[in-house]
């Protein structure tokens, strides 16, 4: 192992928990998908411990509400959540026992509940007709019934906050005495692209924000204000939303999170993409440059690639990657990758005598 290697892997340091592990994702670049004079670079959340972008949510929603007395010892915790935040609560609640139910949609991978249940949560799963307001709204009754303590990710400063005081700096740090043209994001809470944005407005002005969101479920691009409760959570379900495949992306209204970068006119260009084009770059990202992620990280990818191939020569592009492609495998990602050999394996194997398949 050479010096580099040996002092990225331990930073010299042992850690107190697995939650003293979230952030400090590393920053690579894309080297055979990027067009000619534009340099592409992604930002890869599935180095958390938990493998997603939403462990430093759930850090920051669970160490805010202890700091402020809100979240006492031994309390339940609930939240609903397409997945990501619930598995990265699973793994702060577990490392710091606290119990944890989490309510989530039937649509949503399998793998997910499993990671979440292996972690020792409680998954409710509710009808899929009901979108994100009935995973939400389950949530909510659960909490006012039980007295437990609602993390609240679509409506919590701690969200935006710890994207504010990580991830940002994070990305100011790495690009620090580099060209940074454009930072490229598609939304689910808001959380990441509010908390950067915040940072990149007062750090780096002259980095375009780039939004991005379902083709199928333009909710901003509609123009259509949502309707909100006095805490600002959803009175209904946005018009303009329609079922999309980008897993953790756009719920069935704004949220109040995301509303901040909106009302602050905190991105500048929205560019919005199909999910079976974010597909379509997740595999090419994972055959053409070794780095496995999800529909998300792959949409935000074919807007990257959508940016780079009008930029000007030199320009210097990041896009967030928020989680990896293992979370997929029972999803139409992995729908074209075959569990059996194929004609050219079958070929390869017969090439030899020995140990072919009877
Ligand atoms: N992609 C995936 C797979 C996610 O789980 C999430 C979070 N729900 C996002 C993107 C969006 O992140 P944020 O909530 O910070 O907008």
């Amino acid at each position: 192992m050479d010096q580099k290697t040996t002092s990225a892997a331990t930073g010299g340091k042992l850690y107190d928990s697995i939650v003293d592990t979230v952030g400090r994702t590393p920053v690579v670049r894309i080297n055979r998908l990027a067009p000619e004079g534009v340099e592409v670079y992604v930002k890869l959340e599935s180095f958390n411990p938990a493998a997603s972008v939403k462990d430093r949510l759930a850090m920051s929603i669970i160490e805010t509400a202890e700091k402020n007395g809100t979240l006492k010892p031994g309390q339940t915790v609930v939240e609903a959540t397409s997945g990501n935040t619930g598995i990265g609560l699973a793994m702060v609640c577990a490392a710091k026992g606290y119990p944890l139910v989490v309510t989530m949609a039937e649509s949503f991978s399998v793998e997910r509940r499993r990671l979440m249940r292996m972690m020792g949560a409680k998954v409710i799963l509710t009808p899929k007709e009901q979108k994100g307001t009935g995973m939400y709204n389950k949530a909510v009754e659960l909490a006012e019934k039980n007295g437990w303590f609602l993390a609240h990710q679509f409506e919590t400063p701690a969200n935006a906050a710890i994207h504010e005081a990580t991830t940002g700096p994070e990305i100011v740090a790495d690009f620090a005495g580099k060209r940074l043209d454009y930072f490229v994001s598609g939304y689910g809470t808001g959380g990441t692209v509010t908390g950067v944005a915040r940072v990149l407005r007062r750090e780096r002005p002259e980095t375009r924000i780039v939004l991005t969101e379902p083709a199928n479920a333009q909710l901003v691009g509609s123009g259509t204000p949502q309707k909100r409760g006095a805490d600002g959570s959803p009175a209904e379900t946005h018009p303009a939303f329609e079922a999309h495949p980008i897993q953790g992306w756009t719920p069935d209204f704004i949220p109040a999170v995301l509303q901040e970068a909106l009302d602050a006119g905190n991105y500048d260009e929205l560019i919005p993409v199909a999910g079976a084009e974010g597909m379509e770059w997740a595999r090419k990202l994972a055959r053409m440059e070794g780095i496995l992620t999800g529909v998300s990280g792959g949409s935000t990818l074919a807007v990257a690639m959508k940016v780079a191939e009008k930029a000007e020569p030199g320009s210097v592009i990041l896009a967030m990657i928020p989680d990896t492609g293992e979370r997929y495998m029972s999803t139409p990602l992995f729908e074209a990758i075959a569990a059996d050999m194929d004609e050219e394996e079958v070929a390869i194997s017969k090439s030899t005598a020995g140990y072919q398949l009877g």
